[in-house]
């Protein structure tokens, strides 16, 4: 008996030791301080053109460059070209010089008719937007005419007391041209839109001494050296690789505008949530130590509730600990979404809730407060195929999605193990819907069920920057990469303008600033978990070669993108990345890389209000208890505190079981430490006589009902 006990522990300490490091990647803010690498040799923008990306320098030395304030976005200031390719660098500070040449018809170009409609050109005057601040523009202060930048229509605009943008021509060869501000455009309040400054004349750009100034007299104008940024930081899709593998090109169709009934960011219910819920779960909201050390109760009172009904959590309570820490951790760092504001977390709050069903049965979560947006710029004008949001018209005569706003998430994740499914249609979807489905009830096709399209219609799970994830495919059923509709970061905003990842980045170019990043891996021994799917299934980042010797990397993964390394850990999902073909002309091969598949491999059928991963759920009374509030016979303290008690314990012979509030039957198991299962009694007395010195389980089953006691035998 001893011996087995010895090899018992022994398998135990295994599991538990040879289990990988749970980390998660280092959000973008922090990113901004790490040193960036490069021996850039400025090269001239081979032409002006739309929606390039450039760093200006002066045409004389090209040793100047033109950047924002490391602290103040509206300030502009020339500094030195080391802070891009010296010692020095970081992704700060290159990112800081790179600007966006903006038309100023990019948003309007559309030809609604498909050939016979109203067309704008574009107009060769532009914006200057910071690559970080899409949302700003090159401007002037009124008094001084010194370079800066301003709000050039957020929903903040109205609060800003400089506003606008200028409207710059380019005069000259992109290796010495003239910067000359055409147009000044500006917030008016009584219009509550931007209009042009009719006073403005046209200035020059001039360096004089150390700053940027605007002057009117075209002898001091300097000349500037326009350089091609994407030799410093890779951001642009090219044709024929895996983020456009059919050559789709850019469609110049009207942006969607934004709807007219957002609100500020701060009126985001998701910083309301304390009045929502229960107190009992309000010390583990917010980001602090406390925050922290609720939360890890919290975990451990659903472990007792778990155990007490036969079930467990899916992973080890470290893990959720180290997801929470690292989803906590996203701050806010672009101008890049329309009502976000810097400085933010992208998820608010996580709090472990312990609610139960009418039945008894616990059903924990980890609920996610998110406003869904990720930390870092997100260059949603480079789409070349976004989404249409004209509903019911042809893509041609569409307003497309190249906006985004905030979301208001309150996503779920299971924290009980339910299981695993054993086949694809194992997973009930008929309540929510799929892909397939959803495909042939518009083109009347019966598609096959695959891994791919037997997929939720919306999001299918969250990335630890609060940024939903959805399937591989889009509704009709493509690698969204096929039709060209992600960014460079394997995001989009579809017809609701919010922001959600279809592909994992990581692989696109190595530019350092994705989700996830290699230099993530460094001194780990597994990829860092990346996100969670709403089926509770973590999602890790992808194995790379280069790391070969890290923890699964051996072990394939199945058609679900995930598997299981035997260390007791068990099943989760990797990004990775699978050979494809166009389905569509010209039909090119392509990499595709996942982040999740789309079908889940976690068994859902059991899970409530599963799906449902918004605020709304707190006014929805038959779910909203799994998102922490009240409901009748709520009490988290007396569902995982015992109805039972025993006495005398510790005992030397009897030992006597009541129970409050219970008439019914009860069935009664005692088991050794070992798990032998010594006696069965349907008795309340239970002698103990016969065994020896030493620690018992009781297990108690009682109407739905599983509780263990521990026993001492004296
Ligand atoms: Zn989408
Ligand atoms: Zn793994």
């Amino acid at each position: 008996m001893k011996k087995i006990f010895l090899i018992f522990l022994v398998f135990i300490s295994c599991n538990i030791f040879s289990q990988f490091d749970f980390y998660g990647p280092e959000p973008f803010n922090d990113i901004f301080n790490d040193s960036f690498s490069s021996s850039w040799t400025p090269s001239s923008l081979t032409s002006i053109e739309n929606r390039k990306y450039i760093v200006i320098l002066d045409a004389v030395s090209q040793s100047n460059i033109v950047s924002l304030n490391t602290t103040n976005k509206e300030l502009v200031e020339l500094i030195t070209i080391s802070n891009i390719n010296g010692n020095t660098a970081t992704y700060g500070s290159v990112l800081r010089s790179v600007f966006q040449i903006v038309d100023e018809n990019t948003h309007f170009e559309n030809d609604p008719g498909g050939g016979s409609g109203t067309y704008t050109p574009l107009s060769g005057n532009y914006k200057l937007n910071p690559v970080l601040h899409s949302y700003y523009s090159i401007n002037s202060y009124p008094l001084t005419n010194a370079l800066n930048t301003t709000d050039n229509g957020s929903y903040y605009v109205s609060q800003q007391t400089n506003t606008g943008y200028l409207l710059v021509e380019f005069v000259g060869l992109s290796a010495s041209t003239q910067i000359k501000a055409v147009e000044q455009w500006e917030y008016s309040s009584s219009l509550d839109t931007l209009v042009e400054n009719t006073s403005w004349v046209s200035k020059f750009l001039t360096i004089n001494g150390t700053s940027l100034e605007w002057t009117s007299n075209v002898s001091n104008a300097t000349n500037f050296f326009i350089a091609d940024a994407s030799d410093v930081i890779d951001l642009e899709i090219q044709n024929g690789t895996d983020f456009n593998p059919n050559n789709v090109t850019y469609k110049s169709n009207a942006t969607a505008s934004i709807p007219s009934n957002i609100s500020a960011m701060s009126n985001s219910p998701i910083f309301n949530i304390s009045n929502n819920i229960d107190p009992y779960y309000v010390d583990q909201l917010g980001n602090s130590t406390s925050a922290t050390t609720a939360a890890s109760s919290a975990l451990d009172e659903i472990e007792i509730t778990l155990s007490d009904n036969g079930s467990s959590l899916r992973y080890p309570k470290a893990f959720y600990l180290a997801l929470r820490e690292n989803m906590l951790s996203h701050e806010i760092s672009s101008s890049d979404i329309y009502n976000a504001e810097l400085g933010n977390r992208t998820i608010e709050d996580i709090y472990f809730t312990n609610a139960s069903d009418d039945n008894g049965v616990p059903h924990p979560f980890m609920v996610i407060g998110s406003h869904c947006l990720a930390a870092r710029p997100n260059l949603l004008l480079d789409v070349n195929r976004p989404p249409g949001a004209t509903p019911g018209v042809g893509y041609a005569q569409s307003e497309v999605t190249r906006h985004g706003k905030l979301g208001q998430f309150l996503a779920k994740i299971p924290l009980k193990d339910y299981g695993l499914v054993s086949t694809l249609l194992d997973n009930d979807l008929s309540p929510f819907g799929d892909l397939a489905s959803a495909y042939d009830a518009i083109h009347g096709s019966s598609t096959v069920k695959d891994e791919f399209n037997y997929a939720g219609t919306a999001s299918i799970g969250m990335a630890v920057d609060g940024v939903t994830i959805y399937p591989s495919y889009n509704n009709n059923l493509r690698h969204t990469v096929e039709d060209a509709e992600i960014t460079s970061s394997g995001i989009h905003v579809g017809g609701g303008l919010e922001l959600h990842y279809h592909a994992d980045a990581h692989a696109f170019n190595g530019n350092g600033i994705n989700l996830y990043n290699i230099s993530d891996y460094n001194s780990n021994d597994h990829p860092p978990v990346i996100g969670i799917s709403y089926d509770g299934i973590a999602l890790f980042g992808k194995h790379e070669n280069s790391f070969s010797s890290m923890a699964g990397s051996q072990v394939s993964l199945d058609e679900y993108g995930g598997h299981d390394h035997g260390d007791g850990f068990g099943y989760h999902y990797h990004a990775h990345t699978q050979s494809a073909i166009g389905i569509t002309p010209p039909n090119n091969p392509f990499n595709q890389h996942i982040l999740l598949v789309g079908a889940w491999k976690g068994n859902i059928n059991d899970i409530p209000g599963f799906l449902e991963v918004k605020t709304s759920q707190l006014n929805n009374n038959t779910i909203n208890r799994y998102v922490g509030v009240s409901y009748l016979g709520m009490g988290m303290k007396s569902e995982t505190n015992s109805k039972i008690s025993i006495h005398p314990n510790p005992t030397n012979k009897n030992i006597t079981i009541s129970l409050n509030n219970f008439s019914g039957n009860i069935k009664t198991e005692v088991y050794d430490l070992i798990g032998n299962k010594l006696k069965i009694s349907n008795e309340t007395t239970i002698s103990l006589r016969d065994y020896a010195r030493g620690i018992y389980i009781l297990k108690v089953i009682y109407g739905e009902r599983v509780e263990e006691v521990k026993v001492f035998k004296q």
